[in-house]
């Protein structure tokens, strides 16, 4: 993913960020978590994205890809005609961390404002050029290359009005994976996402917890 966010994205734009940015470079870089993010140093003028090894491993399986944007953004941008494979999450992954490195160039990245609309311009563009499509290709052909199956039919993924129904206010419920699962109890069910009070431990904590994080408890 870095190789391809180097090759096929950054070198078309290199030369326009560089003529407003003199000397900056963009490394890719694997981590070891789920975070995936792009960072800019202005000291150094490096821009770096980071693509986490978890992150990747939870993109294979339909169940773990349903919490994140990236699965939303498919669906609701209609971005590879609204399909989600492993295949097209990881090549819209890259064009997600890319067009924050653009935002961030053209001075569109505002603090408490991430996902604006000026990000949204940048990541529909990405698709629409063949920029998206290409990196989508490049995966394939890599992934080939190392004998590594880049799974490309679409997931079934379960309506997260469904998963919703399954809760309700005053609900216990855990969520997140040992050694940092926690507890507590629904006192709001949002479009997606469920307000959960902490009890137990966590008490006084209020978290808010995408639908597929979270189970009853008994
Ligand atoms: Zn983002």
């Amino acid at each position: 993913m870095g190789a391809a966010t180097e090759a096929i994205l950054w070198g078309p734009a290199r030369e326009w960020v560089q003529n407003r940015n003199p000397g900056s470079e963009l490394k890719c870089r694997a981590g070891s978590g789920q975070a995936t993010y792009h960072k800019f140093d202005p000291h150094s003028r490096r821009h770096t994205i980071t693509y986490g090894r978890q992150m990747v491993m939870a993109k294979f399986g339909g169940a773990s890809s349903q919490g994140w944007l990236s699965t939303r953004e498919i669906q609701g941008r209609d971005y590879f005609d609204g399909e989600v494979s492993t295949c097209n999450l990881l090549a819209h992954t890259c064009c997600h961390e890319f067009a924050h490195l653009l935002q961030n160039v053209s001075g569109e990245r505002l603090h408490g404002s991430v996902h604006n609309a000026a990000f949204y311009r940048i990541l529909d563009e990405l698709h629409a050029s063949a920029g998206a499509a290409a990196v989508r290709a490049f995966l394939l052909e890599k992934s080939r290359q190392q004998g590594i199956e880049l799974p490309q039919s679409i997931m079934a993924l379960v309506d997260v009005r469904d998963q919703m129904a399954r809760f309700a206010v005053g609900d216990t419920v855990q969520f997140g994976h040992a050694p940092r699962q926690r507890e507590g109890r629904i006192i709001r069910v949002n479009r997606r996402t469920c307000t959960v009070q902490g009890t137990g431990r966590w008490r006084g904590a209020r978290y808010r917890v995408p639908v597929s994080m979270m189970r009853h408890s008994r």
